[in-house]
C-alpha cells in the first residue's frame, strides 16, 4: 500500500521505507477524530500517565471542553489539575513568552502528563512546556482552523518576534466532532484557508524540483493533493456546519501536519502565500496588535500568489503547473473565506513589501526566491501590479 492510500489512523504511528528514497515516520500514536473522542482522550491520558496530569486551557475553551475533560479524568480516577491561561492588556491568550512564562509559574512541578484543550495558540504553549519538562502530552482539538496540530515545532512569539522553536508531537490528538462542528465560524474558515494554500504549496515544491532538483516525494506530495481535493468539495457544504465537510477539513489538516513531519520539513504544506503572511503578521506583533488568524491571511495569501505566477508565467525558466486563481477565489468565496489583504487589515505598502520581502521569512526555494535572486526587476514591477490590482 502507498503513503497517499492511507487513511489518517493507519499512517498515525507508521515507518514506511518509500519510493522517494527516504524512510518516513510519524511518531504519534492515535488520531482519533470521533464523537467520543474527549472520552477516550481521558482513557488515554488514564492509562499513560501515572501520576500528575495538568490540562491547559484558556477561558473559552475551559468552558466548552476543559470542565467536561476534568470531570471524565476525574471518572477515570486520574489525579489532575487545570491551568486556565488568560490574555493581557485586553488582548487574546498568544504564544508568547509573557503567556509561556506565567503557565510555568503556576503549573505544579510534579506534573508527569499535559492535556492542550484548545486549538493553534493553547497546542503551541502545552508542546513547548511539556517538551521543555520532559513530559508527554496530548491535544483535544476545539477547533480545525490550523495544521499545527500534528507537528514537532511550536510557533511562538518572543520578544515581539515570531519564532519556530522546536518542540514535540503530541502522542495523540483527539478531535470530538460536537467541538469541531461548533467552533466559531471564523476558525472554519481559517482551517479551509490553511488547506486551500497547499495547492500553491504543493506547485512550488515541484518548481524546485524541476529548476533546483531539489527533492521530491511523489507520494508526500500525493498524499496531501488527495485531501485537499476532498476538502475543496465541502467548501459550500462548511457554511452550513456540514459534518462531513467538517471532519474533511479536520483530517485534511492533521494530514498536513503529518506530512511535514513525515518529510521532516514544511515543504509539503507551505510555500510563497505563507511567507507573505509571516511578514504581515510579524508586522502587527512589531506593532502590539492581533493579526487575523492564521488560515484567513493564507487564503488571501494564496489568491495573491496565484495572480502572482499568472503575470510572470512567461518569465518562469521551467513549466510549473497551473493553479488556477479564479477558481481558488470562488472555492474560497463558497466557504465564506476572506479573499483580499484589506479584508485581513493589510494596509498597501505592508502588502508591496511582502511581496519584495516575503522571501527573507524562510530559507525555503519559491517563486518569491526565484524573482528576488533571478529577476529583481520583474518582482518590481509585478509587486507594482499587484498592488494596483489589489488595492
Ligand atoms: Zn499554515
Ligand atoms: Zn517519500
Amino acid at each position: 500500500m502507498k503513503l497517499y492510500d492511507m487513511k489518517i489512523n493507519e499512517l498515525a504511528g507508521i515507518t514506511y521505507k518509500c519510493s522517494c528514497g527516504k524512510t518516513h515516520s510519524v511518531d504519534i500514536d492515535i488520531v482519533d477524530i470521533s464523537y467520543n473522542a474527549m472520552r477516550n482522550a481521558a482513557v488515554y491520558a488514564a492509562g499513560n500517565c501515572d501520576g500528575l496530569i495538568t490540562v491547559i486551557c484558556d477561558e473559552n475553551t475551559y468552558k466548552v471542553a476543559g470542565k467536561a475533560f476534568i470531570d471524565m479524568l476525574n471518572d477515570e480516577g486520574v489525579q489532575n489539575m487545570a491551568h486556565i491561561i488568560s490574555g493581557r492588556n485586553g488582548l487574546n491568550v498568544a504564544p508568547n513568552d509573557a503567556c509561556i512564562g506565567e503557565t510555568i509559574a503556576r503549573i505544579n512541578p510534579e506534573t508527569k502528563f499535559f492535556v492542550a484543550v484548545g486549538s493553534g495558540v493553547i497546542n503551541d504553549i502545552t508542546r513547548q512546556i511539556s517538551y521543555k519538562m520532559g513530559a508527554g502530552y496530548i491535544v483535544i482539538a476545539t477547533a480545525p482552523s490550523m495544521d499545527g496540530y500534528a507537528s514537532v515545532t511550536s510557533s511562538l512569539i518572543l520578544n515581539n518576534v515570531k519564532e519556530s522553536i522546536q518542540g514535540q508531537y503530541p502522542r495523540a490528538i483527539f478531535g470530538p466532532i460536537d467541538l469541531l462542528i461548533n467552533a466559531p465560524y471564523n476558525m472554519l474558515t481559517a482551517g479551509f484557508g490553511d488547506v486551500i494554500g497547499k495547492y500553491n504549496a504543493l506547485r512550488e515544491w515541484q518548481f524546485g524540483r524541476d529548476y533546483k532538483n531539489e527533492h521530491y516525494c511523489p507520494e508526500i506530495a500525493q498524499l496531501v493533493e488527495n485531501v485537499v481535493d476532498k476538502c475543496k468539495k465541502s467548501a459550500e457544504a462548511l457554511r452550513l456546519r456540514d459534518e462531513g465537510a467538517v471532519i474533511n477539513i479536520m483530517e485534511a489538516l492533521v494530514l498536513a501536519g503529518m506530512a511535514m513531519g513525515l518529510y521532516q520539513n514544511t515543504r509539503p504544506a507551505s510555500g510563497a502565500e505563507h511567507h507573505i503572511v509571516h511578514y504581515w503578521d510579524v508586522d502587527c506583533i512589531r506593532r502590539g496588535e492581533e493579526h487575523e488568524l492564521h488560515g484567513n491571511s493564507v487564503g488571501i495569501g494564496t489568491v495573491v500568489i496565484c495572480r502572482l505566477f499568472d503575470l510572470i508565467r512567461d518569465e518562469l525558466p521551467v513549466p510549473v503547473k497551473n493553479v488556477d486563481g479564479g477558481v481558488i477565489i470562488d472555492i474560497l468565496k463558497k466557504a465564506g473565506c476572506m479573499t483580499t489583504p484589506q479584508e485581513a487589515g493589510i494596509s498597501r505598502e505592508l502588502f508591496k513589501e511582502s511581496i519584495l520581502k516575503g522571501h527573507t521569512m524562510s530559507s525555503k526555494f519559491t517563486i518569491l526566491t526565484y524573482l528576488s535572486k533571478e529577476k529583481p526587476v520583474v518582482l518590481e514591477k509585478v509587486a507594482e501590479k499587484l498592488c494596483n490590482e489589489f488595492y
